[in-house]
């Protein structure tokens, strides 16, 4: 294998390979060069550990030898020696990978401490009780990390010295319990090892070195890797730095600390963290004891806070990035340990973007690109009051739906949800799964809770597109409808039980936990601003209601990509009346009941027409399979079977009738979309109807309204061209009948696989394309909608057969090549072409990248997720050039 170089001292190492040197190693470096206070030391690579690994565990021939010529690098300028019963130099041994993995890896203290030293130490600092227990601090990390002993059996030996001595203190532990405690700590690990407790700084630098990296492949490290989508391609490796000890716990005059350069939670320009006089690093990162406030450093010790508060500007100009630092004074001299870019919130983080760009820190490019997207849905939600989750009970977890949090009592039922929230109850609606025919139990409920489905089943898309919270796919929540209650993992919630759910991370918590309130500050209208005129992809909203096109366009959408027409037909006012026109025998009948849902929809079109004048409105004839709208037949057959009072028996039948007859095996592949608008042509034309006059009306008004009607399911341009002679008749009937001129754009949906093949032939009819992602990915995959995300895809993930769910982000592989082809076929018939999306990919950062980099015209998202779009595409224009 090459020779590479395995070991960088801080100051030659080139500061800006984080994949070589890890995220630790590169910042000591860049401190070092930037001549700030770090203890010397070295970093051994991200390649060592790879070849590590290569090489069945074990280290490269090179490595131990350039590894002691760097600790006589550390002698000559520490003056300190290493093994020297009179100044010993003692390291601390710390991983470090490119990415942070909090906790995930090992560090150890105090190495190089022996017999001999140890007494080398208590002379030199004049402090024997300080030296013995830094020495049993050792052996216990030494043992624990590299020998794999039981923390809990020092604890053990530690509790009972302090009884011996009758003391409760670590700290109150004389010299002579030290003294005993470190014989017996070093005869546990005897005995856990069958070999002598390490003398040798050499062999104990060894065997730490080589521990940190088999931490790397810990099962700690490895679930958090999988759970953070951390690949190799983000971490390679761990490296390890070797750092001169310097001691926070010396006495009165040294110290400790952990700061952000600005306000982590709300950006403000202050330092914020803790500290502690008399103590080591570890105990203010385990929180084993409460720190001080930063400030009262000015007054403790004002040379040292003098020290931190320069190191913290210097830090934060060079970076370009609010930092995280960790510090340590001993005995009255300061040095810097490590700094790594803050996590900040997402108010935080929008606040400091501003403000960098105002102090000239950062350009507004920039303050755009250092903002994670999908964090700004933070502001936009309650949240969970982070500060009060303590002591509230996890129940259960799904998948992560719709986000923000919401708490309220757990109700089964429908109708139940529904006369509750109508008597100012919270409720939070728990099904198996949900219908159409169940959404105005949405507009009642806090919150949506179902065992089954995946990200764009109905009850995730009902509830995005209504800013209302909800998680899916519950798998281990077992509903028992017939007793009112649901158990999961143990714990049984019943009906008016109080729930909380989490719709941003899928988890449910028993109580009710508090919450915070959404924050759109004028920081984040300032972020909007500049991604508005960054961006080159146009955004739209799904959005059904009038109340979710005003949000909409508050949230800066450019228009409606998509209004299922269907959702307004499940208002409370509306689904009988839907109802009474599956149910109707004739044709005469279900035209009576349409023209009177047609004038309802006319009136919703008139809204939402208004609430986003001046931008276009994509309209979208019925899409769902009409069954959908009747009960379950299984519900119908109880309730004939119960036969409660108030029940019309023979109308129940009646109903059940229809729906058996109506019922299919594979719905989502069944008699819907266009194909409904092709049986049933009169639904289709009372909907065309609607949208025509409602654009006459407005136009009279002066309302400069832009419909554009939108056909579902199409997949060829026979299916196409019938539905565009229905619209082609109704508009001449309208045309005439109001004696005016009709402009209203026909296009189709790209969501059957079929169709994205045959886009030239569609384009000849077609004014405007846009792709159903969501179908689009079930064809593909041939993976259900509702049912993948709750079944199978999990494992799928975990055996990372898939890195994400496809529901979630554009399958660029497969479903991107479709939509290429879409697409170049389209245009090259039509070069202006519109063509959107519309699936729920249309919130996703990724795929908007995705759309950016395809051409596509704009994407469309639920109104919660317009500002993310705007900033994801502003991202994409600027990173993408
Ligand atoms: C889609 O399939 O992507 C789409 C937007 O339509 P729906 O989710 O309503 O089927
Ligand atoms: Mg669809």
């Amino acid at each position: 294998m090459a020779k590479l170089k395995p070991v960088y001292a801080f100051e030659e190492a080139n500061s800006k390979n984080r994949m070589l040197l890890g995220g630790k190693g590169a910042g000591l470096s860049e401190m070092t060069r930037l001549k700030l206070p770090v203890p010397p030391g070295f970093t051994i690579t991200t390649q060592v550990c790879n070849q590590y690994y290569d090489n069945n565990r074990k280290l490269e021939k090179n490595v131990i030898p350039e590894v002691m010529k760097n600790i006589t690098k550390i002698e000559k300028k520490t003056g300190k020696k290493w093994n020297s019963a009179n100044n010993p130099l003692l390291v601390s041994v710390r991983s470090g990978a490119a990415i942070s993995m909090p906790g995930m890896m090992d560090t150890i203290l105090n190495l190089g401490l022996n017999d001999q030293t140890v007494l080398g130490l208590a002379k030199k600092t004049d402090n024997p009780r300080f030296a013995w227990d830094s020495y049993r601090r050792f052996i216990q990390l030494f043992g624990k990390v590299v020998f794999g002993v039981d923390d809990e059996k020092f604890d053990h030996i530690l509790n009972s010295a302090k009884k011996r001595q009758g003391v409760t203190d670590d700290s109150k532990l004389n010299l002579d319990s030290l003294k005993k405690i470190v014989s017996e700590y070093k005869k546990i690990c005897n005995n856990h090892t069958k070999r002598k407790f390490p003398n040798n700084p050499n062999e104990q630098l060894q065997l730490a070195i080589e521990a940190v990296f088999k931490s790397w492949m810990g099962e700690r490290a490895i679930v958090y890797r999988e759970k953070n989508n951390i690949t190799k391609n983000i971490a390679n490796g761990t490296a390890v730095n070797i750092v001169t000890m310097v001691f926070g716990n010396m006495g009165d005059d040294s110290g400790t600390g952990v700061v952000f350069t600005r306000n982590g939670n709300n950006g403000k320009k202050e330092i914020e963290g803790e500290y502690l006089i008399n103590a080591q690093g570890e105990d203010v990162v385990a929180g084993v004891r409460t720190g001080k406030d930063i400030s009262k450093l000015k007054i403790e010790m004002p040379k040292s806070h003098r020290e931190l508060s320069n190191a913290c500007s210097k830090l934060e100009k060079h970076f370009r990035e609010p930092q995280d630092i960790e510090f340590t004074i001993e005995k009255g001299k300061f040095y810097l340990l490590q700094t790594r870019t803050a996590k900040m919130s997402a108010g935080a983080l929008v606040k400091t973007s501003v403000d960098m760009v105002r102090e000239k820190l950062i350009d507004k490019n920039r303050a755009l690109t250092r903002i994670p997207a999908q964090q700004l849905e933070a502001l936009l939600h309650k949240t969970i009051d982070q500060n009060k989750i303590k002591g509230f009970e996890r129940f259960v977890k799904g998948i992560a739906a719709s986000p923000g949090a919401a708490n309220g009592i757990a109700v089964f039922d429908v109708k139940r949800a529904i006369a509750m929230g109508e008597n100012n109850k919270k409720v939070i609606l728990i099904r198996q799964e949900t219908k159409p025919e169940d959404v105005p139990a949405f507009f009642s409920s806090e919150g949506i809770l179902t065992s089954q489905g995946g990200k764009s089943s109905h009850a995730a898309i009902v509830s995005r597109g209504m800013g209302k919270p909800c998680i899916v796919g519950c798998a281990d929540l077992k509903i028992d409808y017939e007793n009112n209650r649901c158990v999961a993992n143990g714990i049984t919630v019943l009906e008016g039980e109080p729930v909380t759910i989490d719709g941003s991370t899928g988890v449910v918590y028993i109580g009710e936990v508090p919450t915070v309130a959404p924050q759109v500050t004028k920081d984040f209208q300032t972020i909007l601003s500049w991604a508005k005129s960054a961006k080159k992809l146009g955004i739209r909203a799904n959005a059904d209601t009038p109340d979710a096109a005003k949000l909409a366009r508050k949230f800066g959408a450019e228009g409606i990509g998509l209004c299922r027409t269907e959702r307004m037909f499940n208002a409370t006012d509306r689904i009988g009346l839907f109802v009474d026109m599956i149910m109707a025998t004739n044709e005469s009948q279900r035209n009576q009941v349409l023209k009177k849902l047609g004038q309802l929809q006319k009136s919703d079109f008139v809204q939402i027409l208004k609430a986003m004048e001046g931008y276009k409105v994509t309209i979208r004839l019925l899409d769902p399979p009409l069954h959908e709208f009747l009960p379950n037949p299984e519900e119908l057959m109880d309730r004939i079977y119960k036969n409660k009072k108030g029940e019309n028996l023979s109308q129940t039948k009646k109903v059940l009738e229809r729906a058996k007859e109506l019922a299919e095996i594979n719905p989502m592949m069944g008699h819907r979309g266009v194909r409904v608008g092709i049986t049933y042509p009169e639904i289709y034309r009372i909907q065309i109807t609607a949208v025509f006059e409602a654009a006459v009306e407005l136009s009279k008004k002066k309302v400069n309204a832009k419909p554009q009607i939108m056909i579902p399911q199409v997949g060829s341009i026979a299916e196409l061209n019938h539905i565009k002679e229905i619209y082609d008749d109704v508009k001449s009937k309208i045309q005439k009948k109001y004696n005016t001129k009709i402009n209203v754009n026909f296009g189709t949906m790209l969501e059957v696989v079929r169709a994205c093949l045959t886009s030239d032939e569609l384009v000849k009819t077609a004014e405007f394309f846009s792709f159903g992602t969501n179908d689009l990915t079930q064809a593909v995959f041939s993976f259900s909608r509702e049912d993948a995300e709750g079944k199978f895809l999990p494992e799928y993930m975990e055996k990372e057969l898939l890195e994400i769910s496809p529901f979630q982000s554009i399958d660029v592989n497969g479903v991107g090549s479709l939509m290429k082809i879409g697409i170049k076929q389209g245009r090259a018939i039509k070069k202006d072409l519109e063509i959107g999306i519309c699936g729920e990919h249309g919130g996703d950062p990724n795929s908007i990248r995705f759309c950016h980099l395809s051409n596509v015209s704009y994407v469309s998202a639920s109104p919660h997720r317009i500002p993310i779009a705007i900033v994801a595409a502003a991202q994409a224009a600027i990173e993408l050039k």
